[in-house]
């Protein structure tokens, strides 16, 4: 696919249904001076991604779906009320915010390298 047509295919999500909540998807966000590029309000139902990055580039489709999962990750977290990924303590935030993107990398790479993973995904979405 080419790369304007994978942008409109991220643009097409406008919510996500996590964990039975109506997620409201914001795209693209312009943060500003924060230097991020995404965040979620689990109280909100929101998710903001940047359309660039703090340098003013433009994200490529991997590090959008990148950041768009890594704040699906923060949802379920918060929906399954585990605290996976934060923390109390900022360091130990720190810590698991690269663990979550480590994992994210990972699981990125799993689905790129094995399609028929994706398909069984699908089947489970299409099943009646
Ligand atoms: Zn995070």
């Amino acid at each position: 696919m080419k790369k304007d047509q994978l942008t409109e295919l991220f643009k097409a999500i406008k919510f996500l249904k996590i964990g039975g909540h109506r997620i409201k998807i914001k795209y693209p966000f312009d943060f500003k001076e924060e230097r991020k590029i995404g965040d979620s309000n689990c109280q909100e139902g929101l998710i903001r991604i940047a359309g660039k990055d703090c340098e003013g580039s433009v994200l490529s489709f991997t590090k959008l779906v990148a950041a768009l999962l890594h704040e699906v990750f923060h949802f379920l977290d918060w929906d399954i009320r585990r605290d996976l990924f934060e923390s109390e303590n900022d360091d130990e935030t720190a810590a698991k915010e690269d663990g979550l993107d480590a994992l994210m990398e990972a699981l990125l790479q799993l689905f790129v390298d094995n399609p028929r993973l994706g398909n069984l995904i699908q089947g489970l979405s299409k099943r009646k």
